[in-house]
């Protein structure tokens, strides 16, 4: 690596860095010096002359290059990679979600000032995502780092993220070190609940770890209600409300394999015969189709939950997004019996919290109920994110008691 290749930012361009946002996109950049090969580390210097930083270069992609460090004598090397690991973990510690069998998100990218990488812990094994050109430059460093630091019975690598072929990488899915006994699917304890998680085939590293903390919410809740879960995955919100003691448990998500995984997860659990169990259904349907049809069967619940995908992808689908969390939550209302509690969420890191209650708030309104706020929901602790970088704070929900 050539000793200072330089990256000067455009005036004005350097104020949201200094305010912990690591991105610098390409329209930011005056000129980059010293032609920087991807992943290599330049010296970020403002308009008139100013050091700011160290970023990573990433010369494909809009995100021309990520802040690894604010600090002039922070040298970025092997031990930087091992203190900033170390500094996750030990994050995790103090935040109690280290248990051996239990599940966590280590490393949580920009967050824990990584931009780039991700690794879920699920109990000894974790699972790796590198999104970046910088942080893939690193990866031997950062996978022996992860090493040294956890101990772990093995690492599997998930770098298959779209965000990958917008950097110039292609995808990368294995075992780096070691092996699991049970192949590639992994068991974790959650909040009291276990869950079978399939680090292979799974979304994102196979499962939503995020939501941890809200679905210890909904098991609080959920005794001896009628339950509706709408995009339930494989099941993470509805075995927790069985095991709270739900009467009735109503699964809704349009990926079979999810929902097979949802009733292994409800076995795994104790809660099911051979044959499932009556009280915990599971409905292969799109969820639109089946709020339909469960409003022309005229079906109540006392707790629904609305955990869709992410509906804006970027800013440009921000209006439609906000449409669609405000027919959706118009849509589940309805079955909604008087003093129901709703639970409902967005994961579009584009939309902000304000924008996501008007939806909800209009779509209460379209039914003429009115709804009363008792939680603002966000994702579990793990998920750290920093202050200046709202991207970080992506998932928002609202726990409503709807009158
Ligand atoms: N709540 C889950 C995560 C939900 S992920 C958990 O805590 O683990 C979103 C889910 O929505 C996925 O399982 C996906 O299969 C499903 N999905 C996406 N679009 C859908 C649609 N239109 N109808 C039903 N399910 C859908």
């Amino acid at each position: 690596m050539p000793l200072h290749p330089k990256i000067v930012l455009k005036g004005g361009k350097e104020r949201h860095i200094r305010h912990g946002h690591p991105w610098i996109f390409s329209g930011a950049i005056e000129r980059v010096e010293d032609s920087p090969q991807p992943g290599w580390t330049a010296d970020v210097v403002s308009y008139d002359g100013r050091w700011i930083g160290r970023a990573g270069y990433s010369p494909k992609s809009q995100i021309r290059a990520r802040v690894w460090t604010l600090d002039p004598a922070e040298e970025v090397d092997a031990s930087f990679f091992q203190r900033r690991i170390r500094a996750a973990v030990d994050l995790r510690g103090r935040l109690g979600r280290l248990d051996a069998a239990g599940g966590c998100r280590l490393i949580n990218a920009e967050g824990d000032r990584l931009p780039g990488l991700v690794v879920d812990r699920f109990a000894d094994v974790l699972v790796a995502q590198i999104n970046s050109a910088p942080m893939e430059y690193w990866r031997e460093t950062i996978l022996e780092a992860l090493e040294v630091a956890v101990r772990p019975r093995a690492i599997y690598e998930r770098s298959d993220s779209d965000s990958r072929g917008k950097e110039g990488l292609s995808k990368r899915v294995g075992w780096v070190q070691g092996k699991t006994d049970g192949g590639l699917s992994v068991e974790i304890e959650e909040f009291g609940a276990r869950f079978s998680v399939d680090i292979e085939r799974g979304h994102k590293t196979g499962f939503y770890l995020d939501q941890a903390e809200n679905r210890a919410l909904v098991r609080a809740l959920a005794g001896g209600l009628r339950v509706l879960n709408c995009f339930s995955y494989t099941g993470g919100f509805s075995v927790q409300a069985a095991l709270g003691g739900a009467k009735e448990v109503v699964s809704v998500d349009s990926s079979q394999p999810a929902l097979d995984l949802s009733a292994a997860n409800y076995a795994l659990n104790g809660l099911s015969g051979q044959n499932g169990d009556e009280r915990f259904p599971h409905l292969c349907s799109d969820v639109f189709k089946a709020l339909e049809g469960f409003r022309d069967e005229e079906r109540r619940f006392d707790l629904i939950i609305l955990d869709p995908p992410k509906f804006a992808a970027s800013s440009g689908g921000l209006e439609r997004a906000l449409h669609a969390y405000r027919k959706l939550s118009r849509a589940a209302v309805p079955l909604l019996e008087a003093g129901g509690i709703l639970l409902t969420f967005s994961c579009s890191g584009a939309v902000s919290p304000e924008a996501f209650q008007r939806s909800v708030t209009l779509a209460l309104a379209d039914n003429q109920r009115r709804g009363r706020v008792f939680r603002r929901l966000s994702a579990a602790a793990d998920h750290v994110a920093d202050l200046g970088f709202s991207e970080g704070a992506y998932l928002k929900g609202l726990a409503l008691m709807v009158e």
